[in-house]
């Protein structure tokens, strides 16, 4: 049997809450259910779990999204939980063994982290990605990941972007220039 992780990606009050501070909106809202039922279905088949989340520190100065977006993700505050019910999924299985937080500071989930260690380790060839934004933490994920010779598969109703017509975009990029399976539901 093939090995395989579930990345999750960003899906904290900053990126999806309403009054998050750089938020998708409905549009991530609406993911809520299928990324909850998919980390569980993954944790109960044994299968990893990355939660791979942003981390920002106040007034960075060094940092590339400075420039571009207003502060996000701050360690330390709520805005870096994970948002509604995939909380309580993470507080009820953070100690078990095939479920892993990592800290990220890029885009990339491989950026700066140990992810491309850990699967190896593990013999994992195969990553799915759920999360947001499609366009943006999800898409630079896969691009790295299709570099370096996985196979991605991308949940279309676990992804989502504030931005429409990236999200689109991103989804037929995904398929036609990385290899990924698009699964739709
Ligand atoms: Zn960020």
């Amino acid at each position: 049997m093939t090995k395989k992780v579930l990345l999750n990606v960003d899906y904290t009050n900053d990126f999806i809450a309403e009054d998050g501070a750089l938020t998708c909106g409905k549009p991530g809202q609406e993911i809520e259910e299928y990324i909850v039922s998919i980390t569980k279905q993954f944790i109960d088949n044994k299968d990893e779990v990355i939660f791979a989340i942003d981390g920002h520190l106040e007034n960075d100065t060094y940092h590339p999204e400075t420039k571009l977006y207003p502060p996000h993700n701050i360690v330390g505050t709520a805005g870096r939980e994970l948002y509604g019910e995939l909380r309580h999924v993470w507080e009820e299985n953070k100690e078990k063994p095939n479920v892993h937080w990592m800290d990220k500071t890029r885009y990339s989930a491989f950026v700066g982290t140990n992810l491309e260690l850990m699967l190896r380790e593990r013999d994992i060839r195969e990553i799915h990605i759920v999360g947001c934004c499609t366009d943006i933490c999800v898409l630079h994920t896969a691009v790295d990941a299709y570099g370096k010779g996985f196979e991605i598969v991308i949940h279309e109703k676990g992804v989502a972007s504030f931005n429409q017509k990236g999200h689109e975009w991103a989804l037929d990029h995904f398929v036609n220039c990385l290899n990924a399976k698009v699964v739709k539901n």
